[in-house]
């Protein structure tokens, strides 16, 4: 372990009141690195075998709430730089909130992520991910991503070295982006916000977004929404201790106040259960489960 990279650095941080989901043990330890020097100079010196583990806003990940044997590296709060150049692309470090860039980007009437308005989480995320909507997912407009390694080398990637798929970047688990290249067009700040209010308005009256949720918990089966399959499962409002299925949107689990990580992943078993006896299907997670030693 490293003390002396420049960053925060925390011993046995609870992860629990950054999650989305309000649940979360405490890890080894918790690195925000200040930026991609100090990300470098910490895991080039970092020593022995503890996993590591990149997160950002932490609204797609459900985290085990017993001690995690993992050192967390967290961009949220640092790796905040947007930097427009002429030929229409940006480059856009790994912690910008995604409604943030796409806030930057109205302002000057620049077209990008605006169909992801309303998405929790940052751009790392996001790419890890390949978050999007039915219509629009970031790999549309990835050019390029730079990583860092768990030895701290940088390795850039382009657009065609990936296959992201629908709802993953594809990027491998030990690379840490740090930034990526995404293409814009010219648009105007009335339609580019027009858009976001359109959006807006729609994702508050179809998501439960200000609750205590990691969105979206299983993945779409190919031809079929995993909202409706649940819902005719009879899973609508089924509830494991303080974890119950939203009535707003069937594929979004809700904490409603104190749920464990067994109280989800208990409903997310029945889910799969139920699902799987009424419509032959079984579900994949959207989310990502974080847990050590089972
Ligand atoms: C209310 C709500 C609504 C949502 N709606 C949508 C939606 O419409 N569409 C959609 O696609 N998603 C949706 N999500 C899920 C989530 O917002 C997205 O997946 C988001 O992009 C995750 O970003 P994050 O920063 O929170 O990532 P985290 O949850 O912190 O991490 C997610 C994964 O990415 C990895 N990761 C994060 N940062 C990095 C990095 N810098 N380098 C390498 N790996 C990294 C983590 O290890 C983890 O495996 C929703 C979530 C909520 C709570």
């Amino acid at each position: 372990m490293n003390n002396s990279s420049k960053g925060d650095i925390f011993q046995n941080f609870a992860l629990k009141d950054l999650s989305s989901f309000k649940i979360g043990g405490r890890c080894k330890l918790f690195f925000s690195p200040y930026n991609p020097d100090d990300l470098r100079d910490f895991l080039k010196n970092q020593s022995g075998n503890i996993p590591t583990i990149c997160l950002g806003h932490m609204s797609n990940v459900l985290i085990s709430d017993e001690d995690i044997e993992a050192n967390i590296i967290c961009t949220r709060d640092t790796f905040q730089d947007i930097r427009f150049f002429e030929n229409n692309n940006v480059k856009v470090e790994s912690g910008v909130p995604l409604n943030k860039f796409v806030h930057v980007c109205s302002l000057q009437g620049i077209s990008c992520l605006e169909q992801m308005y309303c998405i929790p989480g940052t751009i790392g995320g996001a790419l890890f991910m390949n978050a999007g909507t039915p219509i629009f997912e970031i790999f549309d407009v990835v050019v390029s991503i730079e990583c860092v390694d768990m030895r701290g080398n940088i390795i850039s990637i382009n657009r065609d070295e990936l296959k992201p798929a629908y709802r993953s970047g594809n990027i491998p688990k030990d690379l840490i982006i740090t930034s990526c290249i995404l293409r814009t067009s010219e648009s105007s700040v009335a339609t580019v916000q027009k858009t976001m209010d359109e959006i807006g308005r729609k994702r508050l009256s179809t998501q439960p977004i200000s609750m205590a949720t990691c969105g979206s918990t299983f993945k779409n089966p190919d031809g079929y929404k995993a909202w409706q399959l649940i819902d005719s499962a009879g899973c609508r409002g089924m509830s494991v201790g303080e974890a119950y299925v939203s009535d707003l949107h069937c594929n979004f689990i809700i904490n409603n106040g104190n749920a464990t990580f067994q109280d989800v992943k208990t409903l997310m078993r029945l889910i799969k259960e139920k699902v799987l006896e009424k419509h032959g299907i079984m579900l994949k997670e959207e989310i990502q489960i974080i847990e050590f030693g089972d």
